[in-house]
């Protein structure tokens, strides 16, 4: 055969036609034909993968340990997401059993900033391997006014999928700063204008599970944006906040029924009662009814989630250096002495990725074209009353 003549096996094309072709001995295929089989196979293994989806669930336990391997400490949050993630997805294969029907229980995250209210929101979906979105809830607006309204939420859920509504509606959603929505005047201490409110009872439905038309593009007052009917009934919903003056309020009265009951300890955790005395409304409170507590990492925390985390920072900045040629050591006093900078900070483990930028943003000038092998940053160094301890590599000498 004329090597002009080839032609794809598949659909017959002429190669002048296609614009590849894969030849071999007898037969040809072009890229066209390609990618149409590889789209196929994509699907199919997409579809499977959904028959999968509860199929290898995560037991409680097997779920802890997998948040384990990257947040540090949060033993009690961990352990409530872990039961609430597994009936989550156990309800979304079994909606009803023996003619009950099992509600949606979404979650409160409720801890100091940086305490990995985020980190643990993210980390459950990717147990789960879903989609996940997240949204900072002083950002959402009711409908109507200047800014994202809550169908923006579900459109990130949606380019999380790859605008697979399927696969989207079985996502996570995280809503930060939730505690921001509280009406003002029942609490005198935090909240903010009245649309606070308004943006809880736009919630609502979401979170309860609706059918909503969520805008493809950003959001719905985009000009000509086109919508996609979107059902949240299986999308789980973490909402999360830091409700700083409310934990406070509920220490104390944790001190005074210690009093009361003549020092013997009473566990009181935040209620729906507080949290509606907080600014939240009863029907919002109500659309979630597990709540965990996590708690600010204290300096020995901090030094784990340095380097434990599979993908700590210190590992992190461990790879950066060795791009430059050179191995960043820490001692384990350094590593201290970066907890204790960030925990006055009061930003958590926040504060943690601060306190290194700063630290090692000189040396990261420096290092690439010179002759430094090994750095080694010290307690000293860190508290700024040394240099870090620099290693040349030897010069070649030759011969
Ligand atoms: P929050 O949402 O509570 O304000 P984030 O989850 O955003 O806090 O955490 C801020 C940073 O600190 C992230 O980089 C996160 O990885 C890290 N971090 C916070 N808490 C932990 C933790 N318990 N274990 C590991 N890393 C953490």
């Amino acid at each position: 055969m004329n090597d002009n003549e080839a032609q794809c096996s598949f659909c017959g094309k002429k190669r002048s036609q296609v614009g590849k072709l894969f030849a071999v001995e007898g037969a040809a295929i072009c890229e066209s034909c390609v990618a149409l089989c590889a789209d196929t196979i994509e699907k199919e293994a997409r579809q499977k993968e959904r028959q999968n989806f509860t199929r290898g669930l995560a037991k409680p336990k097997e779920i802890a340990a997998f948040l384990d391997s990257y947040v540090v400490g949060q033993t009690e949050a961990k352990r409530v997401l872990s039961v609430a993630l597994y009936n989550h997805y156990k309800r979304i294969d079994k909606p009803a059993i023996r003619g009950v029907e099992m509600e949606k229980s979404n979650i409160l995250l409720i801890g100091p900033s940086g305490s990995g209210k985020t980190l643990l929101a993210k980390t459950l979906a990717r147990v789960m391997n879903v989609p996940f979105a997240m949204a900072d809830a002083a950002a959402l607006t009711e409908a109507g006014y200047v800014g994202e309204d809550v169908e923006s939420v579900l459109s990130r859920l949606l380019a999380a999928a790859n605008f697979d509504t399927e696969i989207a509606q079985k996502g996570i959603v995280y809503i930060d700063e939730i505690d921001k929505l509280a009406k003002k005047g029942e609490s005198a201490t935090i909240g903010r204008d009245v649309s606070g409110e308004g943006v809880q009872q736009g919630l609502l439905k979401i979170l309860e599970g609706a059918q909503v038309y969520a805008p493809i593009k950003g959001s719905r007052k985009n000009a000509g944006a086109e919508t996609v009917l979107f059902d949240t009934t299986h999308v789980l919903f973490i909402v999360g906040g830091a409700f700083v003056g409310l934990r406070d309020y509920v220490k104390d009265e944790r001190v005074m029924g210690f009093a009361r009951s003549g020092g013997e300890a009473t566990k009181s955790k935040i209620t729906p009662k507080d949290l509606v005395k907080y600014g939240m409304i009863p029907e919002f409170v109500g659309r979630l009814p597990i709540i965990a507590e996590l708690e600010e990492p204290t300096t020995d925390d901090l030094v784990r989630i340095l380097t434990e985390p599979k993908n700590a920072i210190v590992r992190q900045y461990e790879a950066i250096f060795e791009l430059d040629g050179a191995d960043i050591v820490f001692e384990e006093d350094a590593l201290r002495a970066i907890a204790e900078l960030a925990k006055k900070r009061e930003t958590g483990a926040r504060g943690l990725r601060g306190v290194l930028e700063e630290k090692t943003t000189k040396l990261l000038f420096d290092l690439p074209g010179s002759n430094v092998e090994r750095i080694v940053i010290t307690r000293e160094f860190i508290e700024g009353k040394g240099e870090a301890r620099l290693v040349k590599r030897r010069k070649q000498s030759n011969g």
